[in-house]
């Protein structure tokens, strides 16, 4: 199926209501003070200013701006990082909106460094063949950033947060978005679910790293955002492609603190528990290796029992004020990396799936945008390049904010449409069901799949969908799940971060996106169950 077939949204305005946005990271924050003056509703599940993956964001945000860089060099980077699969003119517009981007982030107050004459200073970061990485203080940046934009918000009037309430379902009519379900989210068994009457609905809900055992997502990070999208018939593009980070520090901490690459650009290596560089066999650029492949041999050393470490002993007593992120985690677990090595394993880091955007962020479902982390917008293809996260969330929340504002001019804060019965709390078997269905996917629809494990994870989240009825959050994990291990079955080969070992190669044949959606990947479940069933006489015996 190519990107041309898909209907997107028809902007005009049917329903009454006003405009909501999902989520208070980077990309909700950014579209709602770009829609201002005009009214918005920002809904977030954790405490304004908490709970997103924009306020751990350690590195920057990518963008051409140095002497003798261009958005076009900036757009080959990461048309050759994604694998064959980015979309090249979304690329080339991301790249030409970033100066005005960082910009509005300067006007908006981030700190960005800036050298000795006050020129923005650029970073380097691994595959960008430029330096051209806005940090704040070292390892700092997300923090920063959000913190201005917090602070923007909250002197913002047309902006109401509605803070401890999380996004359930679309409510549609005739085909339309007319509304959001909300539930509230306090812990008690009381919670209150109301349901907000909208003309818009922008889904900002982040990643779904959570999904898998080991992360660096923040809690909140569970894909509600494309579990709701996919239930109201939304369109979900590449949703296989997840990348793990191959460093992040491995001592039981849930989410998993990250050990930034820019260490390994500093001169930190990886060893295994016998003290052997491990990468330097496996690539020529070594620990500077592509992501997903140094995530792979990560990966290797660590279930072969012989650990994998990152050894920082050579950046000596700098490493505490340049990186006090990684010093602070690493020194809350009793290890000092200025003096031994830090043990690593691979985490699930970023979604490049995600709900099917068009170049102004529309879905396919009317009165339905989405930006940031939960949209795919082709920019990433089958592997991120670092730092072009953050720049997609602004410069595609700032496109979604562009296109409301062109015919909503008029429309009010989002009135309440309805009182709903309250939801019981979450049961403690549930929690025990999500623990399963992440380590299921850890293991089984993880860093390295084939078509006998992914057959086996989608199993056991159908299994696990019996057990959810009534815990809406471990129904859209699990449907994020089934659609993430569906399209990891259904693409036939190993590309970006999407590692076959059935199919190891890449296939010329299929090299485009893939879009589903969930009835598609039901279909995909149940024809893989189908396939995989003992045939009737071995069935017999095992019985026997
Ligand atoms: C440790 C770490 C380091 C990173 N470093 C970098 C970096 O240096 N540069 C870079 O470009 N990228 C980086 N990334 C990736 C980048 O941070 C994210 O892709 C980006 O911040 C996503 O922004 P977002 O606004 O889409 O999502 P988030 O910032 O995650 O925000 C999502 C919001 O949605 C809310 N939410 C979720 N579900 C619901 C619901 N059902 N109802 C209501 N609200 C909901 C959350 O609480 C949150 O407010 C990093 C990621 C991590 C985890």
């Amino acid at each position: 199926m190519t990107r041309f077939e898909h209907k997107f949204a028809s902007p005009l305005p049917v329903q009454a209501g006003g405009v909501v946005i999902v989520g208070a990271g980077l990309a909700g924050l950014f579209t709602a003070l770009k829609l201002a003056p005009l009214p918005v509703t920002v809904v977030s599940v954790a405490r304004f200013g908490e709970g997103a993956s924009s306020l751990w964001a350690q590195a920057g945000v990518a963008a051409a701006l140095a002497e003798g860089d261009s958005p076009e060099a900036h757009a080959a980077d990461t048309i050759l990082a994604g694998a064959g699969l980015v979309d090249e003119n979304i690329a080339l517009g991301m790249a030409r909106e970033a100066r005005e981007r960082v910009e509005d982030l300067l006007r908006y107050g981030v700190p960005f460094d800036k050298d000795l004459e006050g020129h923005l200073s650029l970073g380097h970061e691994a595959a960008h063949r430029r330096r051209r990485i806005l940090h704040v203080k070292g390892d700092t940046a997300g923090r920063a950033i959000m913190a201005a934009l917090t602070e923007a918000v909250r002197r913002t009037k047309s902006i109401t947060v509605l803070e401890g309430y999380a996004a359930r379902d679309l409510v549609l009519r005739d085909g339309r978005v007319a509304g959001l379900e909300l539930a509230q989210v306090d812990g008690s068994p009381f919670a209150r679910n109301v349901t907000l009457a909208a003309r818009a609905v922008v889904l900002a809900t982040g990643g779904a790293g959570q999904i898998f055992a080991i992360t660096t997502n923040p809690r909140e990070a569970r894909g509600d955002g494309i579990a709701i999208a996919a239930r109201a018939g939304a369109v979900i593009a590449d949703a296989e492609f997840v990348q793990f980070h191959p460093t992040a520090i491995n001592i039981g901490r849930d989410p998993a603190p990250l050990a930034t690459e820019a260490l390994r650009g500093e001169g930190a290596v990886l060893i295994n528990g016998r003290g052997e560089r491990f990468m330097r066999a496996i690539h020529a650029d070594a620990e500077l290796g592509p992501r997903d492949v140094v995530a792979r041999c990560v990966y290797r050393e660590v279930t072969s029992g012989r650990g994998a470490f990152l050894d920082c002993r050579a950046l000596g007593p700098t490493l505490p004020a340049h990186f006090p992120t990684v010093f602070a985690a690493c020194r809350e677990a009793g290890i000092d990396p200025t003096r031994e090595p830090i043990p690593v394993a691979p985490a699930a880091h970023y979604h490049m799936g995600g709900i099917l955007t068009d170049a102004q962020g529309r879905s396919t479902i009317d009165g339905l945008w989405a930006c940031g982390e939960v949209a795919s917008t082709g920019a990433h293809g089958a592997n991120r390049l670092a730092s072009n996260s953050l720049l997609e969330a602004v410069v595609f929340g700032a496109r979604v904010a562009h296109d409301i504002a062109g015919y909503a001019s008029h429309a009010a804060t989002a009135p309440l449409m309805a009182d709903a019965p309250a939801i019981a709390a979450v049961s403690r078997r549930n929690e025990e069901a999500e623990q399963t269905l992440r380590r299921t996917m850890q293991s089984h629809a993880g860093v390295i799949r084939d078509a006998g494990s992914l057959t086996e994870a989608l199993g056991v989240i159908g299994t696990l969908e019996q057990e959810a009825k009534g815990d809406p959050r471990l129904v859209n994990m699990l449907t994020t799940a089934k659609l993430i291990a569906a399209a990891a079955l259904a693409r036939k080969e190993s590309r970006g971060a999407h590692f076959r070992s059935d199919y190891p190669q890449a296939s010329e044949a299929l090299a485009h996106r893939s879009f589903l959606t969930l009835s598609q990947a039901e279909a995909i479940v149940r024809e893989a169950v189908q396939s995989h069933r003992p045939a009737p006489r071995r069935r017999a015996a095992l019985h026997a």
